[in-house]
């Protein structure tokens, strides 16, 4: 991760700049802050922090109160999910697949030759920033319980260095 400017060096002034990006200074990552939960599981916000759902679906009766945004490119497709759900994929196959599709490219990244920005990866580093700042709480709709949601394939992922 490059670094961006020296304390004190930075082009918005003291007083302007937010500061949190002087710690981008060249050295070990901060530790990440990543926690997974069922969507419906009982909201505390200062463990949770930004709460986000990473469902294909919005999950059905679930108020918009409950997350901060929702991201449905970062979950499975349709038809991988679709595949899982009907037994026709093994979970091994499915969180592999998985994590392919994040880092896959698309027809429009034939006009971007030099940096191809239809994966995720861009995403997926948003988010490891920032879960070095604040707890970050990934959200389904699987059960608290349920340990074949990909709700903790993309956390792995994340605290990963292939983000
Ligand atoms: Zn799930």
């Amino acid at each position: 991760m490059p670094a961006v400017a020296a304390p004190g060096n930075c082009s918005l002034g003291a007083g302007t700049c937010l500061g949190f990006t002087h710690k981008l200074s060249p050295g070990p990552m901060p530790k990440i802050r990543i926690h997974t939960k069922c969507v419906t599981e009982p909201i505390k916000q200062e463990h949770d922090g930004l709460r986000l759902a990473v469902t294909r679906y919005l999950p059905r009766g679930v108020r918009r109160s409950r997350y901060h945004a929702w991201l449905p490119n970062l979950a499975p497709s349709e038809t991988l999910l679709h595949r899982f759900q009907a037994g026709k994929v093994s979970w091994a196959q499915f969180s592999k697949s998985y994590q392919v599709e994040l880092f896959e490219s698309a027809a429009v990244d034939d006009d971007n030759p030099r940096i191809k920005n239809h994966g995720q990866k861009f995403t997926l580093r948003l988010i490891k920033e920032l879960a070095a700042h604040q707890p970050v709480t990934l959200l389904c709709s699987c059960g608290a319980g349920e340990m074949h949601c990909h709700r903790h394939v993309l956390k792995k992922l994340l605290e990963s260095s292939k983000v």
